[in-house]
């Protein structure tokens, strides 16, 4: 297997056969795939379900969707690619939430992971057991039932299991627990080969690492059993306001170091941070962003756009349960927050379920939809940026090229590295401590810059970033040499284990890293 990129053109399908169902792959395939018996189905129709996802700027049909109801329908149309003498290739989907066109499979074959549902939870050991296609938050529910709940989340939980152990999973919970592929025990998975394997730290742990974090190029997620905890009822959900950026993460770095032990009250449960634009000069926006649905915001308060063209704020929770008295929660947050330097007026917080709290993009994404400014393009970039290179990040990028504003929110927060297993696939910075920058911007049909410019816009900030040392995040290659930067001391096991676990190059073409081999 030659790692030569398929990038820039969608692999055509074999000649069409005369009619099988209307597959359109070669006469071989089509027999074969039509003569598989299946729990669930294939379709040729309607295939350009397969080329939606939430970025919204790239669309490559599939010749086939699978909607599986077993992992035996999995591995049996697997078996079919791996063995076909054309260039069909295999994207398992969760609900497309990828920016870049990564769960497409370009006349190939997309898999609904969706269909193949499946939660169990084993409140004795403290794990569930759900399906590649669940998604997290009806694990979170199931897990709720039982008074449980996952460790380490991610802000949005409308994402599929498979689609965020194939890159990371992170949130404000990561600090503490590492990512979600932190916090998992054991992957079902069918590799590229189509075959069944149960793997974990200690069993085919080859095949565990090289999956989790590995971009869906190793083998499709079809179980993971991910780690429980006791889960709390209520959340104390606070921002706290900077205009001073080493002010901001200086406080970030002294809260993420406060995470030995976990079940004490030591420390904030959850750490974000975010940058807004100082123009904020409407109540309205200061009222969602600082949670004031009743009071006014003082807005002479705020540092002049003048003196800060960004402003920060901190984001935290204090998890509690509804014995606790509020005097109790009160102390004991008040407590954590006096060493922090904020700005003493802007520090806000509200009481909300455990449950509210984490479905909270959810709420964001309901009032987008009902705008019309959710289906739009998303040029979205993440980064994971060295400690050492933030300031000089900020200073670039927040307070010039973004001085102007952004369209969607901006996140800045802290990891400590120690939390990633290194024997993942995933890809961090080289320092101990590293910052995730995520500028979750949308390209609106009527207002704020087109789609072309924000373009331009990241590739200019994904540039800069390579001169700092930096990571993409869920990244977006076209050129072989920057997969191979990207992974860097890692890009030989990770060629390995593509030659080892889909020597056909099958799986997760739109990821744009190797093409079918066959
Ligand atoms: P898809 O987009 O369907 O797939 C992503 C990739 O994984 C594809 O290559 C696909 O082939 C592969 N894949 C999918 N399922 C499987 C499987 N079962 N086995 C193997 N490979 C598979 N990420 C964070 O880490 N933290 C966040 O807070 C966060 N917030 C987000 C908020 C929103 C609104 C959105 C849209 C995305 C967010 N993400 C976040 C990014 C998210 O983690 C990625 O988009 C991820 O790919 C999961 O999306 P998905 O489940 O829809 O997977």
């Amino acid at each position: 297997l030659t790692p030569v990129l398929n990038s820039k053109l969608p692999q055509t399908a074999a000649a069409a056969a005369p009619s099988f169902n209307g597959c359109r792959f070669s006469e071989a395939d089509c027999l074969a795939l039509n003569s598989l018996t299946l729990d669930g189905h294939l379709s040729f129709r309607h295939t350009s379900l397969g080329a939606e996802d939430f970025g919204r700027m790239i669309s490559h049909p599939p010749a086939a969707i699978l909607y599986p109801r077993s992992v035996a329908d999995i591995a049996a149309v697997v078996r079919v690619v791996h063995g076909s003498k054309s260039s069909i290739t295999v994207a398992a989907k969760g609900p497309g939430h990828s920016v870049n066109g990564q769960g497409q499979a370009p006349n190939g074959i997309v898999i609904e992971m969706a269909a193949l549902k499946g939660i169990r939870v084993n409140a004795l050991d403290n794990y569930v057991d759900a399906t590649g296609g669940e998604l997290w938050v009806n694990v979170l529910e199931a897990s709720l039932e039982e008074g449980l709940s996952p460790r380490s989340f991610t802000d949005y939980l409308y994402l599929s299991i498979g689609g965020t152990l194939s890159n990371g999973g992170i949130s404000g919970q990561s600090f503490r627990h590492g990512p979600q592929i932190s916090n998992v025990l054991q992957l079902e998975v069918v590799t590229g080969t189509g075959q069944i394997k149960v793997c974990s730290a200690r069993r085919n742990s080859d095949l565990y690492f090289a999956v989790l974090g590995g971009l869906g190029q190793f083998g499709i997620i079809t179980k993971a059993r991910i780690i429980l905890q006791p889960a709390p009822q209520k959340v104390r959900w606070i921002r706290a306001l900077y205009s001073d950026f080493e002010a901001f993460t200086r406080d970030q770095l002294f809260l993420i170091s406060q995470r030995s032990n976990q079940s004490s009250s030591a420390s904030f449960d959850y750490v974000e941070g975010f940058v807004v634009h100082n123009s904020l000069h409407s109540q309205l926006e200061w009222k969602s962003a600082l949670f004031q649905s009743e009071s006014i915001v003082n807005t002479s308060l705020i540092p002049p756009y003048s003196a800060s063209p960004v402003l920060y704020y901190i984001e935290l929770t204090k998890n509690y349960d509804v014995t606790e008295s509020k005097e109790s929660v009160d102390e004991k947050v008040m407590d954590l927050l006096a060493p922090l330097s904020y700005i003493s007026s802007f520090l806000y917080s509200t009481d909300v379920t455990y449950y509210d709290f984490l479905d909270r993009v959810h709420k964001t994404e309901m009032a987008l939809k009902a705008r019309g400014e959710w289906d739009v393009p998303h040029p979205w970039i993440n980064v994971m940026i060295p400690q050492s290179k933030i300031v000089e990040f900020d200073n670039y990028v927040f307070r010039q090229l973004l001085r102007t504003g952004i369209t969607g929110p901006v996140l800045c927060y802290p990891h400590n590295k120690e939390k990633w297993d290194s024997r993942t696939s995933a890809v961090v910075p080289e320092e101990e401590v590293f910052y995730v920058v995520a500028l979750l911007q949308s390209a609106l049909p009527d207002s704020g810059p087109s789609l072309m410019t924000l373009m331009k816009r990241n590739e200019m900030i994904l540039d800069y970033c390579e001169t700092l040392g930096c990571k993409q995040y869920l990244p977006r290659y076209t050129e072989l040499s920057d997969w191979e930067r990207h992974f860097g001391d890692g890009w030989t096991k990770f060629l390995t284990n593509k030659i080892r676990f889909d020597p056909q190059g099958i799986l997760a073409p739109g990821q744009n890293i190797f093409p079918r081999g066959g």
